[in-house]
């Protein structure tokens, strides 16, 4: 099976390109601004990477299109704080510039499996969200779709992003505590999310791109691990006992402390939280015979682990 990935080192695309590559016998044509989370994959003959914009290299993608089985459009913003700054930036890129591909799809007939934010569900009020039956921001749509809930987990953010307080939430967390800033639980921190380890998620995506029998032809499929669901505000807790527990960390004196900030203060004017969001999963483990096997504390642990390991030297330099 040939593949296409645009967006491919972003925090999905490559550690889904690692283990295609490592697990089956399928080729990845890939494109993104750069490549440093590639890696060695870069060297595998069965992966082709193109240093490229989609909103450029249209010629690329429309030949790559034709020539692949399965489409997978990975390039979107997915920051809520740039959903605030650059509405019509996010609108661009994440819309216009995916109808341009989904336009090739349709016209060379080829399957796309296409990624959804899990904010398509909105302040949905349902206690899990349902992928048929749950009132989503723009009505159920029956096309393939895969709606990833806040997956976690090595190279999720840079370093930068976080600086610019424009990460996820765990990293942004994991980032303050590594310089020693506070961590700022927005609107108190009563807000709940499921984290989802990495590895699970793929290994969901994995199946979904597999298809085996057509089963997920037109299927809306969470992906997300609602046993792993906790506040904020013990997010953070469990966050900084982590870190000060870590051997590099365990003698520093002093942390981050957590406070409190508002909405407003924090995003700006015009941000709105969601309050829970769990999904449910029983189509993902009818459809695909899958389930999350990895637990929030694990989760959180090697999430916090690698970024440390790839972002400590980068702090120490600074200092
Ligand atoms: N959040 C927070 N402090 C931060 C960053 C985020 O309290 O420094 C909150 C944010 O308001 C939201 C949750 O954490 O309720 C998750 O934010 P994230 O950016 O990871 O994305 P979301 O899950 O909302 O799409």
């Amino acid at each position: 099976m040939k593949i296409l990935i645009l967006g491919v080192n972003g925090f999905i695309g490559h550690h889904l390109t690692k283990r295609i590559l490592d697990e089956t016998d399928w080729v990845v044509y890939g494109m993104d601004l750069s490549d440093d989370r590639l890696g060695k994959n870069l060297q595998n003959p069965r992966f082709h990477f193109i240093e490229g914009d989609i909103a450029i290299n249209r010629e690329w993608i429309e030949y790559h299109v034709k020539k692949c089985d399965v489409v997978l459009p990975l390039v979107a913003i997915a920051t809520p704080k740039l959903y605030v700054e650059d509405p019509i930036g996010v609108y661009n890129l994440d819309f216009e510039m995916n109808l341009n591909v989904i336009k090739h799809c349709v016209k060379y007939h080829k399957r796309v499996v296409f990624p959804s934010t899990s904010e398509v569900y909105g302040a949905c009020a349902d206690p899990e969200f349902k992928e048929d039956e749950s009132y989503l921001v723009v009505g159920p749509i029956q096309k393939e779709r895969w709606i990833p809930f806040n997956w976690v987990g090595p190279r999720l953010d840079s370093l930068n992003t976080a600086k610019e307080g424009s990460s996820r939430v765990v990293t942004q967390f994991i980032a303050e505590l590594l310089m020693k800033r506070p961590i700022s639980l927005v609107d108190g921190g009563s807000q709940k999310r499921c984290f989802t380890y990495v590895d699970d998620g793929i290994a969901a995506l994995l199946r979904i791109l597999e298809n085996c029998n057509d089963v997920c032809k037109n299927q809306i499929i969470n992906i997300g691990n609602p046993d792993n669901e906790c506040s904020v505000r013990e997010l953070a807790h469990m966050l900084k006992k982590l870190f000060m527990e870590h051997p590099s960390h365990r003698c520093d004196g002093t942390y981050s402390e957590i406070i409190e900030v508002p909405a407003k203060t924090y995003y700006g004017e015009g941000y709105q939280d969601i309050y829970t969001r769990k999904p449910s999963i029983e189509k993902a483990r009818t459809l695909l015979g899958w389930s999350p096997v990895i637990g929030l504390g694990d989760s959180l642990r090697m999430t916090l682990y690698s970024f440390l390991e790839e972002n400590e030297p980068l702090v120490r330099s600074e200092e």
